[in-house]
């Protein structure tokens, strides 16, 4: 009797191994950049204003936000690049609603701080919350800069000057590839 409870308990054990197994290899659903401009789109303004997600890490491979980003957003993202003056999306984009991380979604920037630079790259002088960008050095291209990234997702959003207007004096110099607009009034469906 003891050694057939023996072989049921061996049996049940390697059993639930085998079910922990399977679920480990379980393929994640892939995520596309169709996808990702979705869940984007449906993050309203109200949204954006009540945000609470602040303190939620956002944490993916590489092989991951290449599926969710462009060629061009990734490499501005998550590779430390920089668009081009001028020629870019917000850079002249002066409607009323917040900018969020192109990234993961997290409100960044309000309409309200948003200033005409004459830099060829939307400049803010504050972010919309304190607690939205973090701070790092950047000794690239033999400049000393301070490089801003979304504190969710760390994504790199442009650089932080000190040449900015009141009340803060400072511009953040960000590009427009890092970043997704929504509007005031909510798009009537
Ligand atoms: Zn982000």
């Amino acid at each position: 009797m003891i050694y057939y409870r023996a072989i049921l308990l061996t049996l049940t054990l390697s059993l639930s191994t085998f079910a922990c197994q399977s679920q480990n290899r379980s393929p994640e659903p892939v995520v596309t950049h169709h996808d990702h401009e979705v869940f984007l789109n449906q993050i309203t303004y109200t949204i954006a204003m009540s945000d609470s997600t602040k303190n939620e890490k956002v944490v993916k491979t590489d092989e991951e936000w290449r599926q969710l980003l462009s060629s061009d957003e990734y490499r501005v993202l998550r590779n430390h690049g920089t668009e081009l003056p001028w020629a870019n999306k917000y850079n002249s984009h002066y409607e009323e609603g917040v900018y969020l991380c192109k990234g993961c979604g997290q409100p960044l920037f309000h309409s309200k701080t948003k200033y005409n630079s004459r830099s060829g790259w939307p400049s803010y002088w504050a972010p919309i919350r304190e607690d939205a960008v973090i701070e790092k050095e950047d000794r690239s291209f033999f400049m000393v800069r301070t490089e801003i990234l979304c504190s969710r997702c760390e994504s790199h959003l442009g650089h932080v000057f000190d040449d900015g207007p009141d009340p803060s004096g400072l511009r953040y110099c960000m590009n427009s590839a890092a970043l997704h607009f929504t509007p005031k009034d909510e798009p009537a469906n």
